[in-house]
């Protein structure tokens, strides 16, 4: 079951304030808003999804977003909703004014048929205009009161949201099927402000969208009573209604999303690696891969956190889902059901690859939608670790060679190629696997190989302290390793990712 042994007293949760569920979800009003709890903007907080030797990660980023979202779920009509009550404290940590604040509304993707629709959004209790972009899926509050440097706002959006059902697009991960309902990016994300202005870019629906700043998020959970939620995070308290649902809060540690997953048919099996708790999720047909899994996840964190640095969150949980492939969030993974009933191989490779993206991705962020082969072939190579670590070299170089080398290989055999250092939106599908997933892997391969073991290990330990929860860029990256080896890397760095 999810983190419910480590229920604590916090203040008192604002849900018995939350409207009644009904069969019908009228458009909530800013009166039926509750206060929020003044515990939200406090890092100290978020210490109760830390690991006690890394709780005072929650005060290592200045100043980052905190979002306090109080969401009730509405399951049985045709299309699942939300009702959804979001304060988002923003703080402007550019050198510039802002005249406006931009939020990611992923939901309203057009491929997905969903849709987020605004009750009210108000600024210091005044409604704020909006500035629609991307498709509608992103939006900008402007502002009463320009934002100077430094500056904080909090931005109170009321809103119904919509969840597609049996939506492939996204790889599944915003859908419900099967009984299971998956809310990747259901709420308002605040979009990262960069030095020449907000990032509103799109992926296509077969890349990663998130391209996001470490955050804070407090949530309460308003549910029918039966759905088990799996969620980012740790669960701090579970409060049952007299309508026949529950309120669940939830804390993250820092992290640059939150990802819910509820099911009724979930089992799961539990265990403690040092102090983390690590829970794998499954549907009961398939509890032996779901046992399985739990050993895959236990022994992927060991060895990446023997190969990198530490995993510093309290919890684990590796769900079971009608996805495709595998899809990592901070401190949650998602591996396709197909892949529990197959029972094959592969299981553990993605087990493994999700795993390493708490590392390149959660901790180390980077824009996913520009620079995805930082964080993925980052993460497709660093699987080799846990192979080495598991099954000893020979067993890790197979691996290797099956699951990551060779998707490059056989484009290359095929007379094609191309350049790694691109968006996601310049490959198509294919060409992105092998590029993105193949010839970066190869390309740390190789910058392994041309420094040693030692030196290279010393490099990412050093790229993940430096990087850690902050965003990364390639030229970081760069930077990082030829400081710590003493080396240049440029040559390789052309010859790999820059040129075809
Ligand atoms: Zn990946």
């Amino acid at each position: 079951m999810l983190a419910l042994c480590l229920v604590v007293s916090l203040a008192a949760p604002a849900c018995d304030r939350l409207p009644v569920l009904s069969r019908t979800t009228p458009t909530p009003t800013a009166t039926e808003m509750p206060a929020p709890t003044p515990a939200w903007q406090q890092p100290d907080t978020y210490r109760l999804a830390m690991l006690p030797a890394w709780a005072d990660d929650v005060i290592a980023v200045s100043d980052p977003p905190f979002y306090y979202i109080r969401a009730r779920l509405f399951l049985g009509a045709s299309q699942p909703r939300l009702q959804v009550q979001q304060t988002t404290r923003y703080t402007n940590r550019s050198t510039q004014t802002l005249d406006r604040v931009y939020f990611r509304l992923f939901a309203n993707k057009p491929s997905f048929g969903s849709e987020l629709a605004f009750g009210s959004v108000t600024v210091a209790g005044q409604e704020a205009a909006l500035d629609y972009q991307s498709e509608r899926t992103a939006v900008g509050i402007i502002l009463p009161t320009a934002l100077r440097a430094g500056e904080a706002v909090d931005v109170e959006m009321l809103y119904n949201v919509t969840v597609p059902v049996e939506n492939a697009r996204g790889y599944g991960t915003y859908n419900y099927q099967d009984g299971i309902l998956l809310l990747s990016n259901f709420y308002a994300m605040v979009a990262v402000h960069e030095a020449d202005g907000w990032n509103l870019a799109l992926a296509p629906d077969y890349g990663d969208p998130v391209y996001a700043e470490t955050s804070f998020y407090s949530v309460e959970f308003t549910a029918p009573t039966d759905l088990k939620l799996v969620a980012s995070g740790s669960g701090i308290s579970r409060v049952e209604n007299s309508d026949g649902t529950v309120t669940w809060k939830f804390v993250s540690g820092p992290m640059r999303d939150w990802m819910l997953v509820a099911s009724e048919r979930f089992e799961s099996v539990s265990l403690a690696l040092g102090h983390v708790r690590v829970n794998s999720y499954f549907l009961p047909q398939h509890r032996d891969a779901g046992v399985a899994m739990l050993a895959f996840a236990r022994d992927s964190l060991r060895a990446y956190q023997e190969s990198f640095g530490p995993y510093p969150f309290a919890e684990f949980d590796v769900v079971e889902a009608p996805v495709s492939g595998g899809m990592e969030y901070p401190g949650l993974i998602l591996i396709d059901t197909r892949q529990y009933e197959a029972a094959g191989e592969y299981l553990e490779f993605i087990t493994a690859h999700e795993v390493a993206h708490q590392w390149w991705y959660s901790l180390v962020g980077n824009d996913q939608v520009t620079v995805p082969w930082l964080d993925e072939g980052l993460t497709n190579f660093s699987t080799l670790y846990y192979y080495e670590y598991v099954y000893g070299s020979d067993r890790a170089r197979l691996a290797f060679d099956n699951y990551v080398a060779s998707r490059y290989v056989r484009l290359r055999e095929s007379g094609q190629d191309a350049v790694v250092n691109q968006p996601v939106e310049a490959f198509s599908p294919e060409m992105y696997s092998a590029i993105v997933y193949g010839k970066a892997a190869l390309f740390f391969q190789d910058v392994r190989a041309e420094l040693g073991d030692t030196v290279f290990l010393d490099a990412m330990r050093a790229y993940l302290v430096d990087r850690k929860y902050q965003l990364s860029t390639p030229e970081d990256w760069l930077r990082v390793f030829e400081q710590v080896s003493g080396q240049e890397l440029d040559e390789l760095y052309t010859q790999w990712i820059l040129e075809e």
